[in-house]
């Protein structure tokens, strides 16, 4: 029950979502109606409902029938399942619960954004990084020192290669991890490593596949492959540092 309302909210919450990585790179207001891209019209109430109406309408404008992003449909469902496997999972724990779902609904725009014109808004890992502090404090304040030092030493262990050699990792990588780190505590060093392998390997891939010349012009965005072991991290980060501890 509490799983498809949280798959429910997050259909909702994804369409706003949208809205956020529409607008934000072009420095546009989050606030007012959606209008479409092709000829401006406004999109009406029935034609906004999430998934659904992008189903109903084949994926196209009901106005001037230019195709609608199947980005679109993807951020709210995406949304609602990562929504829905974090209450099924972390549902007893109310701490967990509250920042995992609050630090994914940073971390959809954030990836979508960075993939589109590879920056990380500094507005986005602000307010994350502020909301963490707050909600964190106030959950579980025993566990708040722990939380803030694993941000700081996420956002010091991207932050100074990026500062010492600005063409390679970005700011913007090293102020998602320190987020990341307010938000998961110790198991933000999972996330790093599984964010760095994963994009380390599509890197690999994407320069075998360019070619040496074009692939190394090609930049990776981090934001993704950093949200992506941010996940994984909320769902067995525990299991891989017991895994490590008792191995090593
Ligand atoms: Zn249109």
């Amino acid at each position: 029950m509490y799983v498809a309302i949280a798959a429910f909210a997050g259909l909702i919450i994804g369409s706003f979502l949208n809205v956020v990585i529409a607008r934000e790179p072009k420095g546009e207001s989050i606030l007012g109606r959606s209008h479409c891209p092709g000829c401006g019209a406004q999109i009406r109430v029935r034609d906004n409902i999430p998934v659904l109406s992008w189903l109903l309408l084949r994926g196209r404008c009901r106005d001037c029938g230019e195709p609608i992003s199947k980005q679109y449909p993807l951020v709210e469902l995406l949304t609602a399942i990562l929504y829905a496997l974090i209450v099924a999972v972390h549902g007893d724990d109310t701490t967990q619960l509250v920042l995992d779902l609050v630090l994914v609904t940073f971390l959809v725009p954030i990836t979508f954004i960075d993939l589109d014109v590879q920056r990380i808004p500094n507005v986005l890992t602000a307010s994350a990084a502020v909301l963490g502090l707050i909600l964190g404090t106030a959950l579980d304040p025993g566990g708040e020192v722990e939380r803030l030092i694993a941000g700081a030493a996420a956002a010091a262990f991207l932050g100074l290669p990026a500062l010492i050699n600005p063409k390679g990792m970005g700011l913007g990588d090293a102020k998602l991890t320190g987020v990341m780190g307010l938000y998961l505590g110790a198991a933000v060093a999972p996330a790093i490593l599984i964010g760095l392998v994963t994009g380390v390997v599509v890197g690999i891939g994407v320069v075998a596949m360019r070619g040496m010349a074009d692939g190394r012009r090609t930049r990776i965005p981090f934001g993704p492959f950093l949200s992506f072991g941010a996940v994984v991290a909320m769902f067995w980060g525990q299991a891989i540092i017991d895994w490590y501890l008792d191995t090593f």
